[in-house]
């Protein structure tokens, strides 16, 4: 292994001209301690930093590089794209097309609206939501992400059943007062601030299966609970998929788990590595989108041909492979399998959870169920575990709050490199 000096100038550099040297605050190694690496360039399973170091990586850009990186379909279409211009700022072929496809793989989106980001998708679905339903307030689960739009970044505040806190400066208090915030998988809760929130709540958000906790899956019943409450008090069921659409299953985790929700979010994979988000559902909610419905909504680049091309790529290429999302699951079975064997022989009781290519470990003994749990895993332990996977040519995300993702370029062979660092990595830190 180089020495990472060049990563190291760089980033002293950044630090001068860009805040905490980074543009998404997750980068910057804070949580696992050391400086952060600069990329130079990735292919397949590996990606390469600027002293020339190779890593196997199980970031996936942070979810979206299901098929791994320098997909020749996906790096053809952009460039066929460019040939064209960059952007019209009018509407194009290939817009239709990939609105045709996302409805055609995930049946609960009637109409969709391409934006730029999953925070914009977020953002968005929750106008939408109190538009149609004429309410204000939302609810959301701890440990769960959106992205940064300010509704989302309220904790539970003290009296939480009516009443969030800001979670950021530069968040009002105004703003808080309409977002509510429940324990993951906690129905009876939910039900609760429904009850005490009577007529006022327009939208339930939730990541399907939460990813920004570690991965952390609904309890039995829990969707169909949502789905239940909301159908009874007129509330429209978001399901944030930026991370889990076309991840988990063609249709998502709402596919997985057979739940339709009236509005999904969507960004990530949807984008094929480019800038894009996505928020649809229901004919009838979609149909408040200005400008045939009174909610704004826009965006100078939004259904950007460029984004479009790679995003199309991406789906099409999804959609036509029959075996992608058994052999994901197999791959990440076998990580989980080998994590688990090392765990075992070391005599650890850590706890791991998995589905399709979304696996993590927590650094406690606990069942990791809601981000309590969550919290009791060991950050100490699992910054140095990091760094060792990172001595050893693995590049884990920087946070143990994040998933590992799995993609198409993980082969067997990698998968036992993976689970024989991992077991080097656990002995060294115990
Ligand atoms: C990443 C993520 C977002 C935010 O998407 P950005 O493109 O980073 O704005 C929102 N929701 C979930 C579930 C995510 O994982």
């Amino acid at each position: 292994m180089n020495s990472p000096v060049n990563s190291q100038r760089l980033f002293e550099e950044a630090q001068h001209f860009i805040p905490g040297g980074v543009n998404s605050p997750v980068r910057a190694f804070k949580a696992v301690g050391g400086n952060p690496l600069f990329i130079k360039s990735a292919k397949g399973a590996f990606i390469t930093d600027q002293d020339d170091n190779e890593y196997i990586e199980l970031i996936n850009s942070w979810g979206p590089m299901i098929l791994g990186h320098g997909n020749e379909k996906i790096a053809e279409a952009v460039k066929s794209a460019v040939e064209n211009s960059l952007s019209f700022g009018a509407p194009t072929a290939i817009e239709v097309e990939m609105a045709k496809l996302i409805s055609s793989m995930m049946p609960s989106i009637e109409k969709v609206r391409m934006v730029n980001s999953g925070t914009e998708a977020t953002m968005s679905a929750i106008r939408l939501a109190r538009g149609y339903t004429g309410r204000d307030k939302m609810i959301k689960f701890e440990g769960c992400y959106h992205g940064h739009g300010d509704s989302f970044l309220i904790a539970a505040g003290s009296g939480a059943i009516t009443l969030g806190e800001p979670d950021s400066p530069g968040v009002t208090r105004g703003v808080a007062n309409d977002t509510l915030t429940v324990p993951y998988n906690d129905l009876g809760k939910v039900e609760e601030v429904i009850n005490a929130n009577e007529d006022q709540v327009a939208a339930i958000i939730v990541e399907p299966v939460a990813g920004n906790m570690g991965c952390v899956l609904p309890a039995k019943d829990f969707l169909e609970g949502l789905r239940r409450l909301c159908d009874a008090n007129g509330i429209v069921l978001i399901f944030d998929e930026v991370m889990t659409g076309f991840r988990l299953s063609k249709a998502g985790a709402q596919g997985v788990y057979n739940v339709k929700p009236d509005l999904t979010t969507l960004g990530k994979i949807i984008g094929g590595g480019m800038p894009v988000g996505a928020y649809g559902g229901k004919r009838e909610i979609m149909d408040y989108v200005s400008p045939q419905g009174p909610v704004y909504q826009a965006g100078t680049l939004s259904g950007n041909p460029v984004a479009m091309a790679a995003g199309l790529a991406m789906l099409t290429q999804i959609n036509e492979d029959k075996s992608l999302y058994t052999d994901l699951a197999n791959r990440t079975k076998a990580i989980e399998e080998g994590f688990q064997s090392n765990l075992d022989e070391l005599g650890l009781g850590y706890t791991m959870n998995r589905i399709g290519s979304m696996v993590s470990l927590f650094f406690t003994n606990e069942r990791v169920v809601d981000f309590e749990k969550a919290k009791s895993s060991s950050m100490e332990k699992f910054g140095l575990y990091f760094r060792e996977m990172l001595n050893q040519g693995i590049y884990l995300a920087p946070s143990q709050y994040e998933t590992l993702f799995i993609s198409k370029s993980i082969t067997e062979d990698l998968v036992g490199r993976i689970v024989e660092a991992n077991r080097t990595a656990l002995k060294a830190i115990h």
